[in-house]
């Protein structure tokens, strides 16, 4: 069977501006069949087909998988440009949202972060107040967050919404980011997400750095350990980093758990950490603090 006709429209349906269809498990066996080939590896032993319903979550990213060559799906080839290659980003526009507007498109074109040919091709930028006091940033965007075109949108970025909540501040009041602007890429790639190599967090460096000019907040919370050692230039643990105020570039700095790590069950010291590294941010920001915002978690 000839996979032409298919390519054919599945560009047809991305030039229309799809980056996402739903597809079956059989289907997907099909796919993975072709992409295995593609990287001249011998097909895997098919997998028994699903006969329940397809959750949101298995939906694979079918235009993806199929129109991305193997050397932009698998992490193999060293990076060709450094991110000094660019042209320096210049604005026509003044104000914070238009400049971030203008960066994002920049970033669609940064020639580092195409250079390294590891990730996916759906860029997913930022989300939230172009002029926040409270900037997060996250390792880079997961499943949900690419499907959806918004960071932190997935359990984990629900946690954190609830988080925020818990603090009297509203998630689109704060600036979300990522160190990373695409998510990873992996061969066979469903709904895991691997972290960011080093390299990739190197290559949008010079982006991440217009962003916190542009944004300029009071206050950066980093999430993980990703984010957390690279903020705070340090191979600590996020037990170690947190706790205190870092400094980056002159604004301040706290590391804290990342909430995917809060998700798991038993990590209820570290719940409280995260708590407490959140009073801290309070503080910072003089918002008051209730009995009840700084009993949480406290010992009974
Ligand atoms: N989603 C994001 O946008 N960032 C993370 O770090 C994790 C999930």
């Amino acid at each position: 069977m000839s996979a032409e006709p298919v390519i054919t429209y599945l560009r047809k349906l991305q030039a229309q501006g799809r980056s996402h269809i739903s597809i079956d498990d059989e289907a997907r066996q099909i796919l993975r069949k072709f992409y295995q080939r593609a990287l001249g590896k011998p097909a895997a032993s098919p997998t028994p087909v699903a006969t329940k319903p397809l959750t949101q979550a298995q939906q694979t990213t079918v235009t993806e998988s199929l129109l991305t060559t193997p050397k932009q799906a698998v992490e193999t080839s060293p990076p060709s440009a450094s991110p000094d290659t660019a042209d320096p980003i210049t604005y026509s526009s003044h104000t914070p949202a238009d400049k971030l507007t203008e960066l994002k498109s920049y970033t669609t074109r940064f020639p580092a972060a195409k250079a390294l040919g590891t990730l996916r091709q759906t860029m997913v930028f930022s989300s939230g107040a172009a002029d926040a006091e409270v900037m997060i940033v996250g390792e880079a965007p997961g499943f949900d967050d690419e499907r959806l075109g918004e960071p932190f949108i997935g359990k984990a970025g629900q946690k954190l919404t609830g988080i925020l909540q818990a603090m009297g501040i509203k998630r689109e009041d704060c600036y979300l980011t990522n160190l990373v602007k695409y998510r990873p890429a992996s061969a066979n790639q469903t709904t895991m997400t691997r972290k960011p190599s080093d390299q990739e967090i190197t290559a949008f460096l010079p982006i991440f750095h217009e962003e916190i000019k542009t944004v300029a907040p009071k206050v950066i919370i980093a999430l993980g350990a990703k984010a957390g050692q690279t903020l705070a230039a340090s191979s600590s643990s996020v037990g170690e980093l947190r706790g205190e105020f870092h400094q980056y570039q002159d604004i301040a700095l706290r590391v804290t758990y990342h909430p995917s790590y809060i998700l798991q069950e038993g990590n209820t010291p570290e719940k409280r950490e995260l708590w407490e590294d959140m009073l801290a941010v309070m503080g910072l920001l003089n918002i008051p603090i209730s009995e009840k915002q700084q009993g949480y978690f406290k010992q009974k």
